[in-house]
C-alpha cells in the first residue's frame, strides 16, 4: 500500500469524540493544550462539543425541570438529549456498530484502564454530561450503551468525567504519545500492575539521592530493581 493511502486510511478512522453538555466552553482550555491539543492539530483525534441548550425547543432554552415525585434540585430533560443524540447520529459517517454512547453518572460502572482500552476500539464515542440532580432515567434506559462513573464521589457535572475519558482513550491512539512503550509499561496497563518510581536529574537535591542502582548502567539489575519496586507499590494498596 502506498504511503499516501496509509495516511488517507488513518485519517478516515480518526477517533471522534462528541460531547453533549450545557457548558461547552469548559473543554476549550484543557483540550487545546499539550498532548491532546497537539493530537487534535495533527488530526489524530477530533473532539466536538454540542451545547444541549441548542436542542431545547422553547424560547427560554429549557433543558431541566423539577423531579416527578418531589425532591431537591432539577433534572436534565430527556427530549433535548434525544434530539442532540439524533443529530450526532444523523450527521455521522460512522457505522452504528463503531459508535458507543456513554452517560456519565455517579451510579455507573467504575471506569478503569481496561475500559479505556475497550472503548479505544470504537471509532466514535458520544459522551453525555449530566448536571444538577442528574438526568431523566429514560436516557439511561433508552438512549445510551453504558453508564460510567469515574469514582465513588459526586461531582457537580459530567464534564470532568468526559475529560478523564477523552484523555485516557486518546493517549492510546496511535501517534498521540511519542513512544508507544510509554503506555505499555504504565500503571494499570495490565491488571494490578503499578509502575516503579521514576527519577530525573539532578542526582542529589537537598541531600535526597537517586537510588544508586539507576546510575549503575547495569540494565539487568535496573530491570530487577524496577520489578521489585513495582511489586512493593502493588502491595501498598
Ligand atoms: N443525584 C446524583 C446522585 O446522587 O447520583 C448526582 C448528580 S451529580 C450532582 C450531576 C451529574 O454529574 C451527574 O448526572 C453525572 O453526569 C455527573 N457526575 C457526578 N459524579 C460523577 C461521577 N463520580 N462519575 C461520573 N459522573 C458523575
Amino acid at each position: 500500500m502506498a504511503l499516501n493511502q496509509v495516511y488517507f486510511l488513518k485519517n478516515i478512522f480518526m477517533k471522534k469524540f462528541e460531547i453533549v453538555t450545557i457548558f461547552p466552553q469548559i473543554f476549550d482550555s484543557y483540550f487545546g493544550e499539550s498532548i491532546i491539543g497537539r493530537a487534535r492539530q495533527k488530526k489524530l483525534i477530533e473532539i466536538n462539543t454540542h451545547d444541549l441548550r441548542g436542542f431545547a425547543q422553547d424560547k427560554h432554552k429549557t433543558v431541566d425541570d423539577t423531579p416527578y415525585g418531589g425532591g431537591a434540585g432539577m433534572v436534565l430533560k430527556v427530549e433535548p438529549i434525544f434530539r442532540a443524540l439524533e443529530k450526532i447520529k444523523n450527521d455521522s459517517t460512522v457505522e452504528s456498530s463503531a459508535r458507543r454512547t456513554i452517560l456519565f453518572s455517579a451510579k455507573g460502572k467504575k471506569f478503569t484502564q481496561q475500559d479505556a482500552q475497550r472503548l479505544s476500539e470504537y471509532e466514535e464515542l458520544v459522551l453525555v454530561c449530566g448536571r444538577y440532580e442528574g438526568v431523566d432515567e429514560r436516557v439511561a434506559e433508552n438512549l445510551i450503551d453504558e453508564e460510567i462513573s469515574i469514582g465513588d464521589y459526586v461531582l457537580t457535572g459530567g464534564e470532568i468525567p468526559a475529560m478523564v475519558l477523552v484523555d485516557s482513550v486518546s493517549r492510546l491512539e496511535e501517534g498521540v504519545l511519542g513512544n508507544a512503550q510509554s503506555f505499555q509499561d504504565e500503571s494499570h496497563s495490565q491488571s494490578g500492575y503499578l509502575e516503579y518510581p521514576q527519577y530525573t536529574k539532578p542526582e542529589i537535591f537537598n541531600d535526597w539521592k537517586v537510588p544508586p542502582i539507576l546510575l549503575s548502567g547495569d540494565h539487568g539489575e535496573i530491570a530487577a530493581w524496577r520489578q521489585e519496586q513495582s511489586k512493593k507499590n502493588q502491595e501498598k494498596i
